[in-house]
């Protein structure tokens, strides 16, 4: 039987009127019937974190109290990991290895890691100023809408949740309608480890239908949102109506720079990962890689090699390397990519096509691809593809690869590859990226603010400003002046 996937409302599962099918990408099959989110359910969730807010007592909760809770979810999550994992591998399309090692445990560890960090930074402080003393509070910036894509459904909640929850603040988490599953099994963790009623608000929709009555919302006081530019602009505009506080983390154009004297073997094994990780569906992939003059042709051919040996395959297959796209309509926007791509004078190196396995014929999958020769001008030199498909260039000198890096709209994340540390660590700080990686990618760190420049957005997700985000400020100046007569109050002179 195909199992029925409720919402998460003041601490009920509802189950909606609207239904939708969730299908597994691997093999275009039905997995489960979601309930889909009317107005009338969007409203529910805000009255009921509004409430939760504003009566508590999750804001109220010492702080002790609210680490004890974040621990028994992220326990929750790990004694649930196995089950996760094989969830969101059949619902994303992310081979079982990824969802196993990376996507569930990170996503328990980041409750973990903020029940024990940064947390103690909501005490108040006090600051020392003439005349008066003064009292630096920080509180939980309110009713928080998370809004998360399909690309790491569970743990891209897990980032947004235990930060906001942990700062005090009450939610309505919505995952994108594609990959809902993980997040709505979250739901239920959350309901066994017993946080009060109103917390968390969990529903699954469109977001066309329900985005913009979430955003627009005045008890709604933060947005906190992680998506594609097309759709932040959007939301930009919803909350300008009442002048919300925002975190936007958007889309990227991601650049690999790779010197000649660095380790090539490592380069080229990582810079596959770092395209090819997730199907290519990753906001910091390096679809971008300038290869120095004297090694582009070994790297290049050293890389074409081995992207013709990812094994291509059924997501739940532990073998696979690479799965399938999320969708059909995403892999159709890839191929329009390449088709544009090629009249703009572009080269396949190879892939560039769905495979003909029979095995994977009913599923969104298609090959790893490389192109060359594709000019800066080019619609896919400088827009998100955001599938496995990767552009290689030569360069000559590092000025001109900082200029070519930095020549997109985007400014997420960047890499290096040199063994001279100094002149990477010299142009890593002409880059326009808000992270950069030195001979390594893709190292995360809860310690350590995520988030980019430019039309990458703003804010920052992880690390003490991303906890930070969740907060407002508040001061209280108490009078101390010499016989409590400061000028102010007499300016009159009455
Ligand atoms: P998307 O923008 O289509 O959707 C993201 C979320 O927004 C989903 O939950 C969706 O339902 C919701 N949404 C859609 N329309 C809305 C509206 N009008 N109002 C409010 N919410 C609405 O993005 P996607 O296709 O799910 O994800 C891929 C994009 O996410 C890529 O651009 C990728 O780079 C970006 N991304 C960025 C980061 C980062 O940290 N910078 C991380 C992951 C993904």
């Amino acid at each position: 039987m195909i199992p029925k996937c409720p919402f998460y409302i003041n601490g009920q599962f509802i189950e909606g009127v609207e239904k939708q099918n969730i299908i597994n990408p691997s093999t275009g099959k039905v997995i489960a019937e979601v309930s889909m989110a009317s107005l009338k359910d969007a409203e529910l969730a805000i009255s009921s974190a509004r409430e939760a807010f504003d009566q508590g007592p999750w804001p109220q909760f010492s702080l002790a109290e609210r680490k004890a809770f974040i621990r028994k979810i992220a326990q929750g999550i790990l004694d649930n990991a196995g089950q996760l994992a094989e969830l969101e591998t059949q619902n994303t399309g992310k081979p079982i290895k990824e969802t196993t090692f990376m996507d569930i445990p990170s996503g328990a560890e980041t409750f973990d890691f903020i029940a024990n960090n940064f947390i103690d930074y909501l005490e108040g402080q006090e600051i020392s100023v003439p005349n008066a003393k003064a009292e630096l509070l920080r509180e939980p910036a309110g009713v928080v809408v998370l809004i998360v894509p399909w690309n790491y459904p569970l743990l891209i909640a897990c980032w947004k949740l235990a930060f906001a929850l942990a700062a005090g603040n009450t939610v309505i988490l919505k995952p994108s309608s594609l990959t809902p599953l993980t997040v709505l099994e979250l739901g239920k963790i959350i309901h066994q480890a017993g946080l009060p009623a109103g917390a968390v608000n969990i529903i699954n929709g469109s977001g066309a239908k329900i985005g913009q009555a979430l955003c627009e919302d005045k008890r709604v006081d933060m947005i906190s949102f992680t998506g594609s530019n097309e759709v932040g602009r959007q939301i930009l505009q919803y909350s300008a109506k009442n002048v919300k506080k925002l975190t936007m983390e958007l889309g990227g154009k991601s650049a690999s720079i790779v010197f000649n004297d660095a380790d090539l073997e490592t380069a080229v094994n990582s810079s596959l990962t770092a395209i090819f990780l997730n199907q290519g569906q990753m906001c910091t992939a390096m679809s971008r890689i300038f290869v120095q003059e004297a090694i582009y042709d070994s790297f290049l051919k050293s890389f074409v090699e081995k992207s013709k040996r990812i094994k291509l395959g059924l997501a739940d297959n532990p073998e696979t390397q690479m799965g399938p796209l999320i969708s059909d309509a995403q892999r159709k926007k890839v191929i329009a990519y390449i088709e544009k791509a090629r009249t703009e004078g572009g080269q396949i190196v190879c892939g560039g096509k769905i495979p003909e396995s029979a095995e994977l014929k009913n599923g969104y999958f298609f090959e790893p691809t490389v192109l060359v020769d594709v000019g800066a001008h080019s619609h896919i030199f400088r827009e998100e593809v955001f599938g496995p498909v990767v552009l290689i260039h030569k360069f000559s000198g590092s000025d001109e690869a900082a200029t070519l890096a930095n020549s997109v709209d985007f400014g997420l994340a960047a890499c290096i590859w040199s063994k001279d540390l100094d002149l990477a660590r010299e142009l890593a700080g002409k880059l326009n990226a808000g992270t950069v990686w030195i001979n390594t990618y893709g190292m995360f760190f809860h310690q350590l603010p995520y988030g980019g420049f430019k039309q990458s957005g703003f804010g920052k997700e992880l690390g003490k400003e991303g906890f930070l985000e969740y907060t407002r400020l508040k001061n209280i100046i108490v009078d101390q002046s010499a016989e409590g007569k400061p000028l102010v109050n007499y300016w009159y002179g009455f």
